[in-house]
């Protein structure tokens, strides 16, 4: 190759190459241009998933009732967490706890188009005295664990659209904190009537793996401080992690709450489970939570 045959060999190459090392450049600023903001966003890491595979069953220090002392109702009682469009697709503890705000709508359609009603968790115990009229085959409790601002944004207008009840466990001490709900927003939540508020502790704490004055302090503070804050009744308790045993639940019971939700797969209630009712994990449905909810035996 002679020179002139060379230097117009590098004029067609430099360009691809230019082009090429402007490409590679163009998308490592994009990422990390995306990932900065991205950070900014959500600079709080989302707090351990509550669906905990070592809380599925019912702790072995709960003593055994008979079935025949209690009627057992199915109260499917749905549990979510955060309702959005996920943008970090890395964040896998929030990807795993997701339903989509599209999925949340279809299965609100579907249940309203089925005639289902909702209640809230503090109904239980009046559903099995019998105090509240209920259909057993169109009936389905939804909660909302942890308070994140989400459930503001993308799952409260929806609720009101479609006239549905729920029920909201926030943490206390995280209210206010970024990614969570403020008490404002919490304030307008509650002024819809459509929203009751559970609680969720102080601060998300394993209960059945700190001591009985901490498990104590956050039972009773939690309801305390909801109380005062909100002037509202609490009524209803989760369990962070659905971690309990039996000192747990009796603390919870001595606190004067009236029904507490872990997170047991199930969906047949009843006296004996009033402090450990069981729930179905959200985004097991897709898009016919309704078909799914009749077709569940248990
Ligand atoms: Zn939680």
């Amino acid at each position: 190759m002679n020179k002139k045959n060379k230097i117009i060999a590098l004029v067609k190459i430099w360009p691809v190459k230019i082009a090429v090392l402007f490409l590679i450049a163009a998308i490592l600023f994009l990422n990390s241009f995306y990932l900065f903001n991205h950070k900014e966003e959500h600079p709080q890491k989302p707090i351990p998933s509550d669906y905990n595979a070592k809380n599925l069953v019912k702790p072995t220090d709960i003593p055994e009732k008979p079935a025949s002392l209690s009627a057992q109702l199915k109260i499917p009682i749905v549990m979510y967490h955060y309702v959005e469009y996920v943008q970090d697709k890395g964040d896998h503890t929030r990807l795993s706890l997701d339903t989509t705000p599209y999925t949340f709508e279809s299965e609100l359609k579907s249940l309203i188009n089925e005639g289902y009603q909702t209640y809230f968790v503090k109904d239980i115990p009046k559903i099995l005295e019998g105090k509240i009229k209920y259909d057993l085959s169109k009936a389905v409790v939804l909660t909302f664990d942890d308070g994140y601002e989400d459930f503001y944004l993308n799952a409260f207008p929806l609720i009101k659209e479609y006239h549905v009840k729920a029920t909201l466990f926030p943490i206390y001490d995280f209210i206010n904190k970024q990614g969570f709900l403020t008490d404002t927003e919490i304030r307008e939540i509650i002024a819809s009537g459509l929203v009751e508020i559970g609680s969720h502790t102080l601060d998300h704490v394993g209960l059945k793996h700190v001591s009985s004055q901490v498990a104590q302090k956050q039972i009773v503070d939690s309801k305390k401080d909801l109380e005062q804050e909100f002037g509202i009744k609490v009524e209803s308790f989760a369990y962070p992690f659905g971690a309990f045993n039996n000192n747990v639940m009796e603390m919870v019971k001595q606190a004067s709450y009236s029904a507490a939700v872990s997170v047991i797969p199930g969906s047949i209630q009843s006296e004996n489970n009033l402090f450990y009712l069981s729930r179905i994990r959200a985004g097991f449905f897709s898009y016919n939570i309704a078909g799914v909810l009749s077709a569940l035996k248990k």
